[in-house]
């Protein structure tokens, strides 16, 4: 696994397929994700060039958002953005919202909001970036509270003991 900012992730490596054109639109995307963050600090994504080569054979994550907007005292609220190959060999750009599971049965987390897209099916790979990261800079303007999340998911909240 790798990790840094977006202009370091080796794009043709990961995704031969792309054109010059897709590989300048997936960057202005990742471009798109930086300029909401509001600490002024680029996003630290992580790719596994592994996952790659391993087409059609393990599924897997390729590239990787995961904006921990809060971890704390044993909840946590997540913001993600993913894109896997599946058992298949296609590619899908996940979008999740991801909170902390306080059911009498414990689940470990829950994905409240998820937006799936199916590359060459439902989209290109940089239409379905795109799509991804506009949901995910859309969460951020929401609030930052797994409690929310979980009420908007038809979950329990947290339990403060
Ligand atoms: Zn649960």
């Amino acid at each position: 696994m790798m990790r840094g900012p977006f202009h370091r992730v080796p794009l043709p490596t990961l995704f031969p397929f792309l054109s010059p054109a897709d590989v300048n639109s997936l960057k202005r995307t990742a471009g798109m994700v930086d300029a909401v963050r509001t600490d002024g600090t680029t996003a630290d994504w992580e790719w596994f060039p592994g996952h790659a080569v391993l087409a059609g054979t393990r599924p897997g994550t390729v590239l990787g958002l995961d904006a921990v907007e809060h971890a704390a005292e044993g909840d946590r609220l997540e913001f993600q953005l993913l894109v896997t190959r599946t058992a298949s060999g296609r590619l899908v750009v996940d979008a999740a919202v991801n909170v902390a599971c306080w059911c009498a049965t414990d689940h470990a987390t829950h994905d409240v909001d998820a937006l799936g897209l199916v590359v060459g099916e439902e989209a290109s790979l940089p239409d379905a970036f795109r799509a991804g990261a506009e949901r995910l800079t859309g969460w951020l303007a929401d609030p930052h509270d797994a409690d929310h999340w979980r009420a908007r998911g038809g979950l329990p909240p947290r339990r403060i003991t």
